[in-house]
């Protein structure tokens, strides 16, 4: 079993499997999971690892890893995000893709999970290496992806134009009568390659959303209420956005090149015009650059970690000054600190279901091309938040009734939406 495995390996090299694996435990041994199914959820069904050299602009030839983990599929094709980042491996695949069955479970979706990526840092390639690297990529998963098999998305440092050349790649394999319905291969797409209107914003509208149910739970007003954000990329910025449409503002942001800090409050659209023009926030004037360590113990009401895993810690989990957590990324708090904040009466909404608004999109996209429809922005908003809605109030009506925290009550909930599965279905011959 994973968790065995883990024990005895350095719990820094492999923080994230660590992490979801206590968290599983912990939702299963407080439902008292049936132990065979356990079993089946504590292992990655599919573990793919591929090699595959691209000619480089300067005529050398580099050598290069992908990953591909798909960890169950009882509820239907296997769905998640590829990632182009320096930590990804194995075990952070693995662990990332086990978040993606209890997300797209939780959120009642006909999907398991999965993750995947290349071991990069994007920023030492140029735009044309990216796209050859991409297309050798999917070249190299060939029909270990596939429209009603498992279905990539956008994750850090992937975007709609990853999709794009992924698609177009996958579709040059298939006979030409066959490619159009392979259309949904990928979500996350450019508009006019087969995307969705709303699925760019929907994973940050979601944080978004999720701020606002437990607002409203709370009868707190988010007018004038005050955020930090860690990440500014496609889910920090649409969450800022539309937290700051509310009435709040935002006091601290920190990227990969620092922590801005200003509190008087930082305009999002003028930090986004910034990093569009810039590439990054580097150099930011209308804030004050302050220590890294310093972010997660700003003043503010409202924090939303929307970067890497494992960033809340022990070792920052006291100084937290918000009274609620939004977790726009995948497993940003650690079992040690999520204690701490829970302790203090901290709220922490969880990744499965706080960023699941990016699932709930991508679903939405995959749905329109397997039909041939073409929805609306109105639509595709409308039936978000619906979605998301129903999702929460499930997560917390379970934490209330069972006494539980958020995470365990939406980890029960996914949980037993696949042991129903497994039980009704029986396990194979
Ligand atoms: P992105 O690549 O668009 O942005 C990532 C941001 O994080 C950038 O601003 C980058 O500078 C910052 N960052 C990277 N390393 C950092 C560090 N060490 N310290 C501080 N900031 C750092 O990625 P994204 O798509 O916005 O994803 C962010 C998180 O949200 C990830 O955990 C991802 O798994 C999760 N998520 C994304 C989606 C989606 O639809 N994109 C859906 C669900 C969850």
């Amino acid at each position: 079993m994973i968790s065995e495995k883990i024990k005895k390996d350095d719990p820094a090299k492999h923080g994230m499997l660590a992490n979801v694996m206590r968290q599983f435990e912990h939702a299963s041994d407080s439902i008292e999971l049936n132990p065979n199914i356990r079993k089946i959820l504590a292992i990655t069904n599919n573990e793919l690892v591929v090699h595959f050299p691209v000619k480089m602009d300067s005529g050398e030839v580099e050598v290069f890893t992908g990953y591909r983990v798909q960890h169950n599929n009882a509820l239907g094709p296997y769905k998640g995000g590829l990632r182009y980042h320096p930590t990804v491996d194995l075990d952070a695949a693995k662990a990332l893709a086990m978040w993606m069955t209890w997300k797209t479970a939780l959120a009642g979706l006909p999907y398991g999970g999965a993750k995947g990526g290349i071991q990069i840092d994007p920023k030492n390639y140029s735009t044309a290496e990216l796209e050859r690297i991409t297309r050798r990529f999917t070249y190299a998963l060939g029909d270990n992806i596939g429209p009603e098999l498992d279905i990539p998305a956008p994750d850090i440092n992937t975007n709609s134009q990853t999709m794009a050349w992924i698609l177009d790649t996958y579709m040059s394999t298939k006979a030409p009568n066959e490619r159009s319905k392979n259309l949904h291969v990928v979500t996350g797409k450019p508009l006019g390659a087969g995307g969705s209107e709303g699925r760019d914003r929907a994973t940050g509208f979601g944080v978004f959303l999720c701020v606002k149910f437990w607002a409203e739970k709370q009868k707190i007003d988010l007018k004038d209420k005050t955020f930090i954000v860690q990440g500014f990329g496609n889910v920090g910025f649409w969450a800022s956005r539309y937290l700051e449409r509310e009435g709040a503002r935002l006091v601290a942001v920190q990227d990969v090149t620092g922590t801005y800090f200003n509190d008087q409050g930082i305009s999002v659209e003028e930090l986004n015009d910034y990093q569009k023009s810039v590439g990054s926030l580097e150099g930011f004037k209308n804030a004050d650059l302050v220590p890294k360590d310093k972010f997660f113990g700003i003043d503010c009401d409202i924090c939303i970690p929307a970067a890497l895993g494992n960033q809340i810690t022990a070792n920052n989990a006291a100084d937290i000054k918000a009274r609620v957590i939004a977790e726009g990324a995948n497993g940003p708090t650690d079992v040690e600190a999520e204690e701490i904040l829970l302790q203090r009466g901290i709220m922490i909404i969880p990744d499965i279901l706080c960023n699941s608004g990016g699932v709930i999109g991508s679903y939405f996209e995959w749905l329109q091309n397997r039909n041939g429809e073409i929805w609306t922005m109105e639509e595709v908003m409308e039936k978000l938040e619906k979605k998301l809605k129903t999702s929460f109030d499930k997560v917390m009506s379970v934490s209330e009734k069972r006494q539980v925290d958020a995470r365990t009550a939406a980890f029960i909930i996914a949980i037993e939406r696949l042991e129903q599965a497994y039980i009704q279905r029986g396990i194979f011959p």
